[in-house]
């Protein structure tokens, strides 16, 4: 019956998940996480994702943008380390060696061009690190059966918002169906997908689906899933597991969206509010 394996994320609940930084430790403990975003025109989302990354807890971040972006991303994130693409305006290119990330971003701004398509199924075949996608990430996937089956199984997080889930799922009559859809494509590809909208649903491998309770309606502006998908590549990169990331990244991000609200209100509000409060969001929780 699909009302026995839903919940509702709380505090309480979740609060337990957050691991405490530890005295001996160093940046090599907290992971190292690898975000491809960007693309002509849309070097912003590489700035958000990148920045919210950063502010999540992440040990190292490598930011591959295309060349267009290199010196923006380069000022505006000190922090991350690049790898410009070869290609000026879109992402076309996978690095040399993928191995040493902990966890992997793909999507906000990067298009849907060819040569970007071509990276995305290069990335899905050869690396086995977890994978956050999102964006233009799940457009490519949703238009192609190649990429389809080529998907990993249990270590892929998608972000969608409603019309990348249509794209990428199905689209469905009435929320009750939808709901039904989303469970199915998470058991048939063993993954996890967050639905994203005032009720962001997260749903697991297993069947059960879990309801957010943080965030408001400021957050409806462009960048803020951006600011999600750097925070769920940051907690897979340390360590959590993918659904503790879901469970916590989803959280914290409404949460920071909560406090902003605080401060600016919700009309006013833009995702770069949003990453501002990440850090009050995480002592929140401790
Ligand atoms: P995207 O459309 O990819 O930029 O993602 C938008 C983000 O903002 C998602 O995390 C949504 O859950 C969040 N969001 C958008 N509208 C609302 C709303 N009315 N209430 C709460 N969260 C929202
Ligand atoms: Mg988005």
């Amino acid at each position: 019956e699909a009302k026995s394996n839903s919940h509702v994320v709380t505090q309480d609940e979740i609060q337990h998940l957050l691991k405490p930084r530890t005295k001996f430790s160093h940046k090599g403990t907290y992971g190292h996480a690898l975000l491809f975003c960007g693309g002509y025109g849309k070097i912003g989302a590489a700035v958000l994702a990148a920045r919210a990354c950063l502010r999540s807890g992440v040990g190292l971040l490598t930011v591959q943008t295309p060349a267009v972006g290199y010196d923006a991303l380069q000022t505006a994130v000190p922090e991350a380390m690049l790898i410009p693409d070869s290609n000026r305006k879109h992402l076309s290119k996978l690095p040399e060696s993928v191995e040493k990330f902990n966890a992997i971003g793909i999507g906000p701004g990067i298009g849907t061009e060819r040569v970007t398509k071509t990276l995305l199924g290069q990335l899905l075949a050869t690396t086995d690190a977890p994978l956050v996608i999102d964006a233009d990430a799940i457009n490519l996937i949703a238009s192609s059966d190649k990429l389809k089956a080529h998907l990993p199984k249990g270590r892929v997080i998608f972000t969608p918002h409603p019309k990348e889930f249509e794209r990428l799922v199905c689209q469905s009559k009435n929320e009750y169906e939808r709901l039904e859809e989303l469970r199915e494509f998470c058991s048939v590809y063993e993954c996890y997908l967050v639905l994203k909208g005032s009720h962001t649903a997260i749903a697991t491998p297993q069947g059960d689906i879990y309801f957010n309770t943080t965030g408001n309606a400021g957050m409806a502006s462009g960048g803020t899933g951006d600011v999600l998908t750097g925070i769920l590549t940051a907690l897979v990169a340390q360590g959590y597991t993918l659904k503790e990331a879901c469970l916590l990244g989803v959280y914290l991000h409404g949460l920071a969206g909560d406090l902003a609200k605080e401060e600016v209100g919700e009309i006013s509000m833009i995702a770069s509010d949003v990453i501002q409060h990440l850090p009050q969001a995480f002592q929140h929780l401790r």
